[in-house]
């Protein structure tokens, strides 16, 4: 079998991933929640002869389909929650929720799993034929909220694997590179007691004065912070709603986040100090607990290289005129970027390629390849694929399935989730992934390549995760 035969496979088969990625897109679930993604997933796998196995490492609606036998083993990453108030009617350009409040596909991550599954299945048809190695479907959980994968690699997930690779939608075509920030979360609770805030205020002892301390403190904190270390915090109760009464209890959470795991650590060492000083100014009691974390993410050049040779060799899709008018329309709803795409601006050809091919960004479709620009830079922000590449190698694309411009998060990016703009980004995420799958089967020399990169780069492994802990989502009692 030849790669262009996996091509074929996935083109036949595509109204079965598009009907999946609409299912799940019709029934958005929040994080840790994805009963009935679990469900449809677990299904489909057990009919295509995949082995299934549930409840991974504790975690309700995690799972794993393998197919195959026998080395090597490829995994591929499948995420489906969705977030919560982000519900939007489909391909339209104008906000109108579904059902006010309700949670919605704002990250598309409808088609990262649908897509994920598409090249598990048609690898398996390779695999057949092959006779031996084996391909893991990774059902993962929690992106969103909960680091379901961080969870996953702190109990052994993952090390089972050669290579694991995965992608994203986004509004360009492009190989991912550099690293992201590792982060840890923890939610702080002070407890005192109520009373009258006029009448008996002496008798009060207020946990929302220890919190506003604690937020205090780490202000000050900032100044003493190594570049690039970043605390943030959000209030997940404030108290009540009467100011005449000294508030009891308030909590907090807190999210850290530096360059490696251990950064964090130290990082969210010293907000605990700021806690339990906060508790002794206001004599009120401290409880806390370890929400999640995440690890930096470790780049492999070699897979990389495979990913982009095979996104550079994979036909990029044309877009019909009412996909245009739909993708300007979206489009003039965003604020755009001159130059899209995250790891072109290292690299001044990549840059000056991006700029013409996007019309300075005024493109309302990024219909182009980007450069492949090797990084090890550091980037904002945080994902729990960073705990899987420090278990096996791995590496990532982002597939153009919205307008440019099309924030994350956001409602146009839900209403775009679900068109046929976005089914032809996801068809060829599976496209490459299935054909960068084929190469690391039939060429042990790059996985071994892979491999020595991955143990020259990875050290120990050092988790985020706290020994014990479970996967919370915050805001609930504790
Ligand atoms: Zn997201
Ligand atoms: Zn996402």
């Amino acid at each position: 079998m030849n790669k262009a035969y996996l091509s074929e496979i996935l083109e036949t088969r595509k109204e079965d991933f598009i009907s999946i990625s609409k299912d799940i897109w019709s029934h958005p679930e929040l994080s840790l929640q994805e009963y009935h993604a679990a469900e449809v997933y677990t299904a489909f796998l057990r009919k295509e002869g995949f082995h299934v196995e549930t409840g991974l490492n504790g975690i309700e609606t995690a799972f794993s389909g393998t197919f195959g036998s026998g080395r090597p083993v490829i995994g591929v990453l499948g995420e489906f929650d969705a977030l919560d108030g982000l519900s939007q009617e489909a391909c339209l350009a104008e906000r109108k929720p579904i059902r006010r409040g309700d949670c919605g596909h704002g990250c598309g991550h409808n088609l990262l799993g649908a897509a994920a599954l598409a090249a598990a299945v048609a690898i398996k048809e390779y695999l057949k034929e092959r006779g031996s190695g084996t391909v893991i479907f990774y059902g993962c959980p929690g992106e969103e909220g909960g680091a379901a994968k961080a969870f996953m690699a702190h109990d052994g997930a993952f090390t089972e694997l050669d290579a694991a690779l995965t992608w994203h939608p986004e509004s360009v075509n492009e190989i991912v590179s550099g690293s992201c920030q590792a982060s840890l979360q923890k939610e702080f609770k002070f407890v005192g007691c109520s009373s009258h805030a006029a009448g008996a205020p002496q008798k009060g002892r207020s946990g929302l004065d220890a919190a506003e301390l604690m937020n205090l403190g780490a202000q000050y904190l900032r100044e003493h912070l190594a570049p690039g270390d970043m605390v943030h915090y959000c209030f997940t109760n404030s108290g009540g709603l009467s100011p005449n009464v000294v508030q009891a209890e308030a909590r907090v959470l807190y999210m850290v986040r530096s360059s490696t795991v251990k950064g964090a650590k130290d990082v969210l060492r010293r907000v605990e100090k700021i806690a339990e000083g906060a508790a002794m100014m206001t004599d009120t009691t401290l409880t806390r607990r370890f929400i999640d974390g995440t690890s930096d993410t470790l780049p492999n050049h070699t897979l990389e290289r495979v990913l982009w040779k095979n996104f550079s060799e994979a036909q990029l899709p044309a877009y019909t005129s009412e996909e245009w008018s739909l993708a300007e329309a979206i489009s003039a709803t965003c604020e755009q970027d001159p130059l899209p795409g995250s790891f072109c601006h290292d690299d001044a050809e990549a840059s000056a390629f991006v700029a013409k091919a996007s019309e300075n960004g005024t493109r309302a479709l990024n219909d182009f390849l980007i450069p492949y620009v090797p990084s090890k830079r550091l980037r904002p922000g945080s994902t729990d694929v960073g705990d899987v590449s420090h278990r096996t190698p791995t590496a990532q694309i982002h597939v153009a399935c919205f307008p440019a411009g099309t924030p994350g998060h956001s409602w146009q990016l839900t209403s775009m989730a679900v068109s046929s703009i976005a089914h032809k980004g996801m068809l060829l995420a599976a496209k490459v992934l299935a054909a960068s799958m084929y190469d690391l089967f039939e060429s042990p020399e790059l996985l071994a390549e892979a491999k020595t990169e991955f143990h020259c780069a990875a050290g120990e492994f050092l988790s985020p995760i706290e020994d014990g802990a479970v996967p919370t989502l915050p805001g609930s009692e504790f």
